[in-house]
């Protein structure tokens, strides 16, 4: 039997990776220096996965930024206003160009927009989105994986497995940039270059090469399908001597089933941690020259693999097809896991015996088939650990779960209806139309950091940094009524993260030192793990919420994180469904609005910046997630008096096909994202006629950049056109944590003039 691995973590134990690109962008080292970090951490991810025993180990996984941006790259997919970068300017080179698509380019006179950057399917990991044209063409373009190739071979020998992303979901991934073509059809133009390449590594001795189409588990037109077999059938007929797996991961393969076992390579990844029961379904239709690699390792969470169940899934594998043409493998690249368990030296040994991170994984994936093979010792070791999570107190908590198996639909929703409470709200306030508000932060500035980093080292006393948050949040506060904002924000000081935040003060959550994944070139997170029945100690937010508000006459707004964005920006338990998770973070969330409203904080906001990210990859499994994501939400809020106001907050906006769900949120006031799209993402709201108000961010707060009075203006004149003036509130994009405070207080002051503007010339009925 055969192990593999998809990929591995690039950005160092210790992030190097991120740290150095960060400097090379600083010009402070140059490439020859950079790219001596990325060889190191090449070869020290090599020699972990030799030493783990893996068969098939992956190169080409290494990126400096993003393995799709590496992808158009090697493909020649250069879009034309780049082409300054090298032409114009003969000092730079590949690495420039490449840092330019990711960054955009804006030195020596030129100033070129960065390529764009979404979410890779449902992670957390974002990609450069490729960019395509109607008379595109390709053309290998940079050489990096056939010399990275090179060197793994002199490491690895046969082991190395080079990874690209497979033809099809690049073209699917990526977007058309003029009208009048499909991406798909440029898969004609696409394949000879994919053919040249795996004939040049072929050339160069690859044995095994892994085509990456996570797009063979998403649901897919009958055009894309054919795509599909056109691809595999003409790079089938042009390329021998060397064997092709095609991985697919996220989802089950499900009415792609036969097309996925049809296609003509030499093996087939199948995600059963994510799906196991598609295991029986290929099997089925399995033909007897492919092999099957099955992916039962979780590439995706930090938990041990029970062996037991994995075992499961391997001996039916085995059963059916042989041990040879079983491989077993994570359930999708590492890359979306932190790196190595060892260096967590501060966590509960009892609840790190329950864990595993990359390095970890590895010796997982061996061990499975030194137990498959007969080596039962490595079983029991993993089974205790196993049973001593299934039954730790530190884990089960009686009180909560009963709690959760109580819920009713009155715990999940508000006692009137909205117009009542509506009604309700306007005597209470008494606000202006078109009320004007913020999201939530205001700057934190290296002060504040720092002011932070020195409380946590021990330089500065309890008392001392309280004393010194107090301020800043005073001064917002002044600020904020000077400029003569309707509904006020303490500002966040307190807070590095608005999940960290509250995970740090609920019971059921840990914190890793160094559990760093990859969220966007040298961007790195460090996603809390919640391991057990999550509770509520103590509040949360009445410290600063109440100080807050008695420093002001004006309604100030309670802040807090909602239960499904905590849950999407965490590492979960895998030992119950999602949404049970999710439910015992809502009650906890329930109980810190209750105490928010007993200690009189009147307006409360509960963030659910992550909902709409959280949307599953399958269409046909979009209704039971929006089900118990939104009762989530309603279990939150549904506690409070009618006169108390229920905002939320949702970043990414397209809401076309879950309007409906959105709606039956029933906040009273939904701030969204909406600068950037010119309010287009308002007629969503607008068909639907959405019922309760909304405030429509009237600017984009990614960029340094000032809006103007007018500019703002007209936004919310469109707004005006498309929703009832009574229901729109003024406000930005989002919360104002990453920006400067000059521009911050000069846009805020124009939003406030353009809420001024609104309120003269547009009419306001009802
Ligand atoms: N209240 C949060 C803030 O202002 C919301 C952030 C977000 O939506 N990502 O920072
Ligand atoms: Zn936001």
């Amino acid at each position: 039997m055969l192990t593999q691995n998809l990929g591995y973590p690039r950005i160092g134990s210790h992030r190097q990776l991120k740290k150095a690109c960060e400097q090379y962008w600083a010009g402070k080292i140059d490439f020859a220096e950079l790219n001596n970090v990325a060889r190191t951490i090449k070869e020290q991810n090599w020699q972990s996965q030799l030493d783990a025993g893996i068969d098939l180990i992956p190169c080409n996984d290494f990126s400096f930024y993003d393995q799709v941006l590496d992808t158009s790259l090697l493909l020649g997919n250069v879009p034309k206003r780049y082409s300054p970068v090298l032409s114009a300017i003969k000092t730079n080179t590949e690495i420039d160009l490449y840092f330019a698509m990711a960054r955009g380019y804006q030195k020596d006179g030129l100033d070129i927009t960065a390529m764009e950057m979404t979410k890779w399917l449902d992670t957390n990991y974002h990609y450069i989105v490729p960019e395509f044209t109607a008379d595109q063409e390709f053309d290998i373009f940079s050489e990096n994986i056939f010399s990275e190739y090179n060197t793994a071979q002199q490491q690895l020998g046969k082991k190395a497995k080079p990874v690209l992303l497979g033809p099809v979901s690049y073209l699917l991934l990526g977007k058309e940039k003029e009208e009048g073509f499909e991406r798909i059809d440029l898969i004609k133009k696409l394949v000879p270059v994919y053919v040249a390449v795996i004939n040049r590594l072929r050339l160069q001795g690859a044995v095994w090469i892994q085509l990456d189409e996570p797009c063979l588990s998403l649901d897919l037109s009958k055009k894309e399908k054919e795509a599909f077999e056109y691809a595999y059938r003409a790079i089938a007929n042009r390329v021998s001597g060397v064997k092709l797996l095609i991985a697919t991961y996220f989802e089950a393969l499900l009415d792609n089933s036969l097309l996925a076992v049809s296609l003509p390579v030499h093996a087939l990844h199948v995600d059963l941690v994510r799906a196991p029961e598609q295991l029986d379904e290929v099997l089925a239709l399995i033909p007897d020259n492919l092999k099957l690699s099955i992916g039962v390792v979780d590439g995706r969470n930090v938990w041990k693999n029970d062996y037991e169940k994995s075992l499961g899934l391997i001996s039916k594998a085995v059963e059916k097809l042989g041990a040879d043409r079983v491989i077993i493998a994570p359930s999708c690249s590492l890359l979306h896991s932190p790196i190595d368990l060892e260096l967590e030296t501060a966590i509960d040994p009892e609840i790190r015996n329950w864990m595993a991170f990359a390095k970890q994984k590895l010796t997982e994936i061996d061990e499975l088939r030194q137990i498959a093979e007969g080596n039962t010792d490595l079983l029991a070791i993993n089974q205790s650990a196993i049973e001593s999570r299934r039954s730790s107190k530190k884990v089960h908590k009686e009180e909560v779960k009963k709690r959760i198996a109580a819920i009713s639909d009155a715990d999940a929703s508000r006692h009137s209806a909205f117009p009542l409470r509506q009604r309700l709200h306007h005597e209470r306030f008494n606000l202006p139309a078109f009320p004007t508000t913020t999201i939530g932060s205001f700057p934190q500035t290296d002060d504040i950091r720092q002011l932070r980093a020195r409380y946590k080292k021990g330089d500065l006393s309890f008392e001392q940094y309280e004393q010194a948050i107090e301020q800043a949040t005073i001064e917002t506060i002044r600020w904020q009524e000077e400029i003569g904002l309707d509904v006020l924000v303490h500002g966040e000081f307190e807070r590095n993260d608005m999940v960290e935040y509250f995970g740090e003060q609920l019971d059921g959550f840990l914190f890793t030192k160094n559990g760093w994944v990859q969220s966007y070139g040298s961007r790195c997170v460090k996603p809390p793990v919640i391991y057990g029945d999550v509770s509520r100690p103590r509040n949360m937010t009445v410290r600063w919420s109440s100080f807050a508000a008695a420093q002001t006459a004006k309604p100030m707004k309670g802040m807090l994180t909602g239960p499904v964005t905590i849950l999407q920006w965490s590492f979960v338990r895998d030992d119950q469904p999602r949404e049970i998770t999710t439910n015992q973070i809502a009650f906890a969330i329930r109980d810190e609005v209750l105490a928010l409203e007993k200690a009189g904080i009147a307006i409360i906001q509960i963030d659910e910046a992550a909902i709409r990210e959280g949307l599953p990859l399958r269409k046909a499994k979009h209704p039971h997630y929006l089900d118990w994501a939104v009762k989530a939400f309603r279990i939150t809020a549904g506690g409070v008096q009618d006169k108390t106001q229920i905002h939320t907050h949702m970043c990414y906006s397209e809401f076309n096909h879950i309007i409906e769900h959105i709606a039956a949120m029933d906040a009273d006031v939904i701030t969204i994202e909406t600068s950037r799209s010119q309010m287009e993402l308002l007629q969503a709201f607008a068909h639907f006629e959405y019922p309760n108000e909304i405030g429509p961010g009237v600017y984009d707060i990614h960029s340094p950049r000032v809006p103007g009075t007018a500019e703002m203006a007209s936004l919310l004149a469109k707004a005006a056109d498309l929703l009832p003036a009574r229901n729109l509130w003024v406000n930005p994009d989002c919360g104002l944590k990453t920006r400067k405070w000059p521009e911050t207080k000069a846009a805020l002051e124009n939003m406030v003039a353009a809420a001024k503007q609104a309120r003269e010339q547009i009419k306001v009925e009802g």
